[in-house]
């Protein structure tokens, strides 16, 4: 059976990357959303084991020690990381996964696994990203600020990424990704067994 593809999602915060995300799951219920562990406290609505595994510093350097862990970084204060276990068990089904990670989690896994796919989702603008980041209204001020000035650096990592697609709107960045992910999937690497399949039946 053919590995499922790995799919590493990042962008500035409020880019709109978690909504064009729980769109691409709403219309394609085997792609799998891996589940990031964090020492962020949660917002209003987040649950523990859906949205995040929320964790004390303890415990997740802890995973990070036991080599439990894809790839992690720290991003504005806190810790982010990506369990291994369910991404490697997943990928061996043939399932296609997501990862929303950052730019710093996703130079680690560009190097450890090459043949993930990377996309970068940028904002229209860095005046539009700041009307979303305070539009949504989940972290104060100094929060937002020390995560529009990440942004700054982050958009320059865009070019490490093999796409880039641009959140206009919601319905056309999502169609965007749905043609890239159609795409990969007919990449010789992927598909070489249908070949070999194609000549035995010959
Ligand atoms: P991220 O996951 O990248 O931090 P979110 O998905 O939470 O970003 O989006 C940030 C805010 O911007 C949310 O309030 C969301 O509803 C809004 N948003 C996302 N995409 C768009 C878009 N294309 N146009 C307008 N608002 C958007
Ligand atoms: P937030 O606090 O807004 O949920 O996420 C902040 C940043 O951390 C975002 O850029 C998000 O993509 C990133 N992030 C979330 N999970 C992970 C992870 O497992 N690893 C890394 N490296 N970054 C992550």
């Amino acid at each position: 059976m053919n590995k499922g593809l790995l799919l590493v999602i990042s962008a500035p915060s409020g880019a709109g990357k978690g909504t064009i995300i729980k769109r691409l799951m709403d219309d394609d219920r085997s792609l799998k959303l891996s589940v990031s562990a964090t020492t962020r406290s949660p917002r209003p609505g987040e649950v523990d084991g859906e949205d995040y595994f929320f964790l004390s510093r303890e415990e997740f350097d802890d995973l990070v020690k036991n080599g439990e862990m894809l790839e992690h970084a720290e991003y504005v204060g806190n810790c982010y990381g990506t369990p291994k276990g369910p991404v490697e068990s997943w990928l061996n089904d043939g399932l296609n996964v997501i990862l929303e990670i950052d730019v710093q989690g996703g130079a680690q896994v560009k190097e450890i696994m090459p043949e993930c796919v990377s996309i970068f989702i940028l904002p229209p603008s860095m005046r539009e990203l700041e009307n979303r980041l305070r539009g949504r209204s989940t972290e104060n001020d100094e929060v937002v600020n020390a995560r529009l000035e990440a942004a700054r650096q982050e958009v320059h990592h865009a070019e490490d990424y093999d796409y880039v697609v641009v959140n206009d709107t919601v319905d056309q960045a999502v169609e965007e990704i749905k043609t890239i992910i159609a795409a990969e999937k007919h990449r010789f690497i992927r598909v070489s067994s249908i070949v070999e399949r194609v000549l035995i039946d010959a």
